[in-house]
């Protein structure tokens, strides 16, 4: 039991500080020489490390570093969005060595969208396989719905209008590696703690604002789940009794103030009292032709409606990032999500609504960033879950 504490604590030390010598991983593990030279060696020979060059500082003999083995083997790590799939194979870097999008749309049925979804795992597969050898560490397939984690089985997706769909069974009859599906938002968060803007923070709020307002939490390095698998849903926490209807059925959502629907309606009211705005010419009259890319660029020109409008979100945004900070309590709240574009207008917003709003011990230390892997950022969780799994068992991998 305690060996394999001991092995997976020098792999991820080794993971997160790469390359790094014996000696340091001793120094920085508390465990003897002999023990790190014993452990090290097992992880030699399972393929998992390697030695990668020598280290001078200045001081005795140089030594020699550890770092882990690109070809221990590959992960592929997928997502099914509303209108796309997408595929990324890395090896044990994690360097991306096969990347595939392919659109989709939600009038798809259900065997259509995995059979796409299969035939990229396969050509990812091969890809990687030439690269570094037939050694799939896992798969991991992102969904933009509820998710039984344990089961596998998307529970529903309201986008797609899936319902109760045995993911995992699917993809385990195709491929022999272990697979993991989870909702996208939580493979982002954990993606952007494992290897992203929140990396080494344990307590992480991760938001996505777009469609719709996603979101994760993170408390003490893992994902919160809550009992029945379902937690993370922060864009259903109302925030208007009244307020406009949301897709869940409920009125006033958090995500019917943030996202890119509320923004168009924001402008598309501020645009009725300002006759003279540029994007009145961008769009030649027709609103129908607003963009998320029109709006920021008539906010750089400047224009009333525009800057109003991202305030507006701005506002929201930070009014519930304020109370999370509060329930929460995170050391680090990471934001992405294609209205990220805008960050620049919302930034400032944001900040002075949590100085206003959160409580002083709460905000302390807490930062709002940006999200890292952008669109990614799914795909880098679904690798991340894959390297977790087994750099908490390489004794067992
Ligand atoms: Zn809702």
């Amino acid at each position: 039991m305690l060996r394999h504490i001991n092995l997976s604590a020098i792999m991820n030390y080794i993971r997160v500080e790469a390359p790094i010598s014996r000696s340091m991983l001793a120094k920085k593990t508390g465990l003897n020489k002999a023990t790190i030279t014993n452990l090290v060696g097992e992880l030699v020979q399972r393929n998992f490390i390697q030695e990668v060059g020598l280290e001078t500082n200045g001081l005795g003999r140089p030594s020699m570093t550890l770092r882990l083995n690109p070809a221990a083997g590959f992960i592929i790590a997928t997502e099914i969005g509303v209108d796309f799939v997408s595929v990324i194979g890395t090896d044990f870097l994690p360097k991306i060595i096969f990347q595939a999008t392919e659109k989709t749309n939600p009038e798809m049925t259900v065997d259509d969208v995995l059979g796409i979804l299969v035939k990229n795992i396969h050509q990812a597969h091969e890809a990687c396989t030439k690269e570094i050898g037939d050694k799939c560490l896992g798969l991991a397939l992102g969904v933009p719905g509820l998710v039984d984690y344990e089961e596998g089985v998307l529970l529903f997706a309201p986008n797609l209008k899936w319902k109760d769909i045995p993911l995992k069974q699917v993809l385990t009859s195709d491929f022999s590696a272990p697979v993991f599906i989870d909702n996208e938002a939580n493979l982002a968060t954990y993606g952007e703690y494992y290897f992203g803007a929140a990396a080494q923070h344990p307590d992480v709020l991760y938001l996505s604002a777009g469609v719709g307002l996603g979101g994760g939490i993170l408390h003490n390095t893992q994902l919160l789940r809550g009992v029945n698998g379902m937690a993370g849903e922060l864009g259903h926490f109302t925030m208007m009794p009244d307020g406009e209807l949301c897709g869940c059925g409920n009125r006033g959502c958090w995500e019917t103030l943030v996202s890119l629907r509320a923004l168009f309606r924001y402008v598309e009211a501020a645009l009725k009292v300002q006759t003279g705005s540029v994007l009145w010419d961008w769009t030649h009259g027709d609103l129908s032709q607003l963009s998320l890319d029109l709006i920021i660029a008539a906010a750089r020109e400047g224009d009333p409606a525009a800057l109003a409008s991202l305030e507006k979100i701005g506002q929201f945004l930070g009014i519930g990032i304020a109370s999370f900070i509060n329930a929460l309590n995170p050391d680090i709240v990471v934001f992405g999500g294609i209205m990220s574009d805008a960050w620049e207008f919302l930034e400032p917003v944001v900040d002075s609504e949590i100085l206003k709003r959160a409580l002083p011990w709460n905000r302390k230390g807490t930062r709002v960033v940006l999200a890292q892997h952008g669109n990614n950022a799914c795909l880098m969780g679904g690798i991340a879950t894959v390297f977790q799994a087994i750099i908490s068992q390489p004794a067992s991998a």
